[in-house]
């Protein structure tokens, strides 16, 4: 298969290294990246500004008036809702932890795994998440599963945090992130969790560049 229609999807638990790896990949072969955790981030954000609680039709609705895309600027990748730029506000912690109540919601998911298949649909693609070898893209060419010790996967959005000036602190990080992944493991609806068909990979203790090398090695071989 030629690498640019390549469909990757690379799915784990929270700061696991997806969307850095993804990133990399996407730019590597030239491919779109999406990264789906950031559309129920900024699924969460409006429900957080609007009050909205679990109301999955007001949310839609509000979805739809205000659809979530992206855009690039030197600093990455920027994430909006309608006109509105909410790259920031969607890694707040407040965001962080009301997120997988919001992603939990089955209407929510079908809406913005619909969204999700769409932009697929337009040719080769890496795409990051949890239901993404699973539910979205069942039929991907190659999918990873990303794991690492929560020690480390703290120490990374630690750090992470910092550079965007999250305040935060180290051992709670640590409860936030094993209580998301428990959540995220536990739901009725698509629950994060590893498609039979594919390739576990442990990232603890070793580097962004390796991680990247490996699975774009598994993609030549697809
Ligand atoms: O990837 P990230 O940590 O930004 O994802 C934020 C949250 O979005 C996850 O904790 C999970 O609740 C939800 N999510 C999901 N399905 C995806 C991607 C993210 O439920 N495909």
């Amino acid at each position: 298969m030629n690498l640019k229609d390549i469909r990757i999807a690379i799915d784990g638990p929270a700061s696991s290294g997806k969307s850095t790896v993804a990133k990399l990949i996407a730019k590597d072969f030239d491919l779109i990246y999406l990264d789906t955790g950031a559309m129920y981030r900024a699924a969460t954000y409006i429900a957080l500004s609007n009050n909205l609680g679990d109301d999955a039709a007001q949310l839609i609705a509000l979805l739809k008036e205000n659809p979530i895309s992206f855009g690039t600027s030197s600093e990455g990748q920027l994430v909006y809702t309608g006109e509105v730029d909410v790259t920031h506000a969607i890694r707040q912690n407040d965001v962080t932890n009301a997120v997988s109540g919001i992603s939990a919601i089955p209407e929510i998911r079908e809406y913005l795994v619909d969204a999700q298949r769409q932009i697929a649909s337009h040719g080769g693609i890496v795409m990051d998440g949890r239901d993404i070898g699973t539910v979205v893209l069942p039929d991907a060419e190659l999918k990873i599963f990303l794991v690492a010790s929560v020690e480390e996967r703290a120490e990374r959005r630690f750090k992470e945090n910092l550079q965007k000036g999250i305040e935060t602190d180290f051992e709670q990080l640590k409860v936030e992130i094993a209580e998301r992944d428990r959540k995220d493991s536990t739901r009725q609806v698509s629950p994060l969790k590893q498609a039979d068909d594919a390739i576990l990979l442990d990232t603890t203790g070793i580097g962004i560049a390796a991680v990247v090398a490996k699975i774009e090695s598994y993609a030549k071989e697809v």
